[in-house]
Parts: structure tokens; sequence; C-alpha cells
């Protein structure tokens, strides 16, 4: 008999450049062919890049990848744990920077919550690099009750364009 499998939205973030991977946006897109390797790809929304200007501040890639996997929540998050500490070690260093950051922002069993773990992802609501991503590749998953990735991004773009 096979495991029932699920389907996870990852969020896939970096603002380091990592050694070899190079700078934030190769970072992450590294990150999904881990994930695709690890798991099975579904579907990775396009990068959002916020390139830092004049040389000052750090360049921002953000995505999100929905994944099939067996695992339930907690190994789910202990294997994005693992991935993120590969990709934290830089050259000559044992343990670098970290250069990557995944969450878990839906999974289809619906709420998760223990002491290490919530999902739906708790600051969704406010993150457009978590939401505009999400609602790229999957506007109709169901996030806060009956409320869709469409909806909060809807929302989020509202309250930004009144503040
Ligand atoms: P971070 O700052 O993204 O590295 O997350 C730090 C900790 O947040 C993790 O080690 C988890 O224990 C906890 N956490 C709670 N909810 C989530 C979630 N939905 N996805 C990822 N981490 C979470």
């Amino acid at each position: 008999m096979t495991e029932q499998t699920h389907l996870y939205a990852v969020a896939v973030g970096s603002n380091r450049p990592h050694g070899r991977h190079g700078r934030p946006p190769h970072v992450v897109q590294a990150a999904i062919a881990e994930l695709d390797r690890q798991f099975s790809l579904f579907d990775a929304s396009p990068l959002l890049l916020n390139p830092a200007s004049g040389g000052a501040g750090r360049d921002f890639a953000n995505a999100v990848a929905i994944v099939e996997s067996e695992l339930e929540p907690p190994a789910m998050l202990d294997a994005l744990k693992a991935i993120e500490r590969a990709f934290g070690r830089r050259p000559g260093k044992r343990w670098g920077a970290r250069v990557l950051d995944l969450d878990l922002l839906a999974w289809d069993g619906g709420r998760w919550s223990d002491r290490r773990l919530t999902i739906p992802h708790p600051a969704l609501e406010g993150r457009a690099f978590m939401l505009l991503p999400l609602n790229a590749i999957a506007p109709h998953w169901p996030l806060r009750g009956s409320l869709t990735a469409k909806h909060l991004a809807a929302r989020l773009g509202k309250r930004r364009a009144t503040h």
C-alpha cells in the first residue's frame, strides 16, 4: 500500500549570496531544484525580485514552490530545515550565514498546530513576498477558512494602497 501524499506550498527566500550558487535569485532556483530532487515538484512561481539599489543593502529573491510529499508536517519541517542548513554552508566556514529561508505556507490537510509549527503560516496575510507568488500559481488555495490566496493578496493590495 502506498502512503498518502500531501501537497505543500513552500515559501523559498534568499537575501545573501551563496559561495557556489551565487546571488539570491540563483540560490532560490537551486533550492527549488533541491525540493524537486527530494520531493516531487508540482509547480513553482516566477521569482519575485527586489534588487538592492546602489550597491548598498541586499538583494531579495522569493518564490513559492508546490511540492508533493508523503511526509506529515513535522517531518516536512525537519526536511526543509536540513535543506536550509545545507545551503547555509559556505566554503571555508563550518557553518556560514544562512542564505536560504524555507517556510511552510500551507498544506492540503487544512490547519496544523504544534509547539514548533503553525500552518497556514501565521504571518502570511502581511507578507506580499509569500502571498503574491502563491497567488500566481494557486489563487484558489483556501488559507483562512474560505479565504483563498487570491482574496488575501487582494486585501493586502488594498491595505497597501490606503496606507
Ligand atoms: P524561520 O525564522 O523562518 O527560520 O522560522 C523559525 C521557526 O519558526 C522554525 O524553526 C519553526 O519551528 C517555526 N515555524 C512556525 N510555523 C512555521 C511554518 N509554517 N513554517 C516554517 N517554520 C515555522
